[in-house]
């Protein structure tokens, strides 16, 4: 996606190389568009030696399974959004115990993604999936989805599974 107008003052953009990139720049009012990233959260939660999968009702990636996670809000830290997707998404209230890893990711067609992802575990709440999910469920570690979305997700499994097992693992999404 490229802005032609300045969110600020509504004048023509245009590109100029500032800091090194290309970038969306208004000379009427020296808006620079700054393209970042957008950060997300979710969790990494296990019960039984199994993991607990959302699927995805929605594009991109309607019917993909994903570790519980979304956008974070603007009011918010990735902690608070990570315990809130999961609450939407799964109906589970959790603690979040660790920093588990951070993925950057360029596969979300909507945009670059930063996911930072926790790990936690069930204090509350029953198993339901939430209404943009078509399913909410536990896989044993050894007997996944072959669909698993983005990358960043399947990178948080793979490292889950290799800490686990104690033996390297990889995922590849079949669609
Ligand atoms: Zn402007």
């Amino acid at each position: 996606m490229k802005f032609l107008f300045c969110p600020n003052c509504g004048n023509k953009l245009v590109d100029e190389h500032i800091d090194g990139r290309m970038r969306r720049v208004c000379h009427q009012c020296s808006y620079v568009h700054y393209k970042n990233p957008i950060p997300a959260a979710g969790v990494v939660l296990c019960r039984d030696g199994e993991i607990l999968l959302v699927q995805r009702k929605y594009e991109p990636k309607k019917g993909h399974w994903s570790l519980p996670a979304g956008f974070v809000e603007y009011d918010e830290g990735p902690q608070m959004t990570a315990v809130r997707e999961t609450r939407e998404e799964t109906g589970f209230e959790v603690d979040l115990k660790e920093l588990f890893n951070v993925y950057g990711a360029g596969d979300d067609p909507r945009s670059h993604v930063v996911l930072v992802i926790y790990t936690a575990e069930i204090t509350g709440g029953t198993l339901t999936p939430g209404d943009d999910a078509i399913d909410a469920r536990f896989f044993p570690l050894t007997n996944l989805p072959g669909n698993i979305a983005f990358s960043s997700h399947r990178q948080a499994i793979e490292r889950y599974i290799t800490i686990s097992v104690g033996a390297k693992h990889s995922l590849h999404d079949s669609s």
